[in-house]
C-alpha cells in the first residue's frame, strides 16, 4: 500500500496545447481519489502516465516517496482495471485472474495461485464461474474478472479507468456498491477515473476535478455538495 504523488505534472502530446497540465495532487496511502471532468480533459492520459503507459513531459511522480517516471510499468506494481476490461477470450475465469501471478515466473507455487484465485473470486462471487470463458459472463461479471486480476497482484494501488461505463443503470449502481465495499475492505490506495457525477459524488474519500489539462478543484464529496 502507498501514497502517490504528482508534483507538476505536464503532457504534451506533439506541440499542441498540454493534455495535462501543471497538475500537483497528493493521494494518501488508502485513500480513494476520484478524478472526474468532460470528455477530453486529460484523465485517461494522467492515469496512463500514473501507471507507466505514457512518458510524463515533466514533473515527478512519486511513489511512497520515491520517484518513478523512469520506471517501468511492471516495476511500479499498480493495477489498472479498463473499461473494456482487457479479458483473455481464451482463457477461463480462474486463468483470466491468475494470469498476473502466473506472469510472476516461480513467484508463486500453484497452491498460492488457487488460493489467491479463491478468494478474490469468493469476494467477488465469481466461485460458480470459474471455467468459464468471459464470453460467458455478463458484463457485470466480466467486470469482476477484471477486478479479480487486479486484487490477486498485492498491487501498491489500483487505477480504474472508467470501468463501469459499458454497463447498464441498474447494473451500474451495483458495481459502483461492490467497488466501493471492495475498497474498504482492502484499503488500497485508488485513483478512479470517471465523467460520471454520481460515481464522483459517491464512491471515493476525495474528489479531484479537472477540466481542459488543469486541475480545478480537490475537495471532499460532501465539501464539492456543500458549495454555493
Ligand atoms: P479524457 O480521458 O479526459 O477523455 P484524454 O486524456 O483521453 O482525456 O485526452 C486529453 C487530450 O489529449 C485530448 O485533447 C485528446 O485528444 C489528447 N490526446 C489523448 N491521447 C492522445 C494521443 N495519443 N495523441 C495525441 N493527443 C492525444
Ligand atoms: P477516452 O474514453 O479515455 O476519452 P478516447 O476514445 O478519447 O478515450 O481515446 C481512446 C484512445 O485514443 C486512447 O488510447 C487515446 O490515447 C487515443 N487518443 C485520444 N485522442 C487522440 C488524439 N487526438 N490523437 C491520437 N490518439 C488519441
Amino acid at each position: 500500500m502507498s501514497s502517490i504523488e504528482l508534483k507538476n505534472i505536464v503532457k504534451k502530446y506533439g506541440d499542441g496545447f498540454p493534455a495535462v497540465n501543471d497538475v500537483s495532487l497528493d493521494i494518501a496511502d488508502g485513500e480513494f481519489m476520484i478524478l472526474v471532468g468532460p470528455s477530453g480533459c486529460g484523465k485517461s492520459t494522467l492515469l496512463r502516465m500514473v501507471v507507466g503507459l505514457e512518458d510524463i513531459t515533466s514533473g515527478d511522480l512519486l511513489i511512497n516517496g520515491k520517484r518513478v517516471n523512469d520506471l517501468a510499468p511492471r516495476d511500479r506494481n499498480l493495477s489498472m482495471v479498463f473499461q473494456n476490461y482487457a479479458l483473455y477470450p481464451h482463457l477461463t475465469v480462474f486463468e483470466n485472474i491468475a494470469f498476473p501471478l502466473r506472469l510472476a515466473k516461480g513467484k508463486h507455487s500453484d497452491d498460492e495461485i488457487r488460493s489467491k484465485v479463491n478468494d478474490a473470486a469468493n469476494m467477488l462471487e465469481l466461485k460458480d464461474h470459474l471455467e468459464r470463458k468471459p464470453a460467458n459472463l455478463s458484463g457485470g461479471q466480466r467486470q469482476r474478472v477484471a477486478m479479480g486480476r487486479a486484487i490477486v497482484r498485492d498491487a501498491e494501488a489500483f487505477l480504474f479507468d472508467e470501468p463501469l461505463s459499458n454497463l447498464d443503470a441498474k447494473l451500474r449502481g451495483q458495481m459502483r456498491t461492490e467497488i466501493a465495499r471492495m475498497q474498504r475492505r482492502l484499503g488500497v490506495t485508488t485513483i478512479y477515473v470517471t465523467h460520471d457525477q454520481t460515481e464522483a459524488m459517491t464512491l471515493g474519500d476525495r474528489v479531484a476535478v479537472l477540466k481542459k489539462g488543469v486541475l480545478q478543484q480537490v475537495a471532499s464529496p460532501r465539501e464539492l455538495y456543500e458549495q454555493p
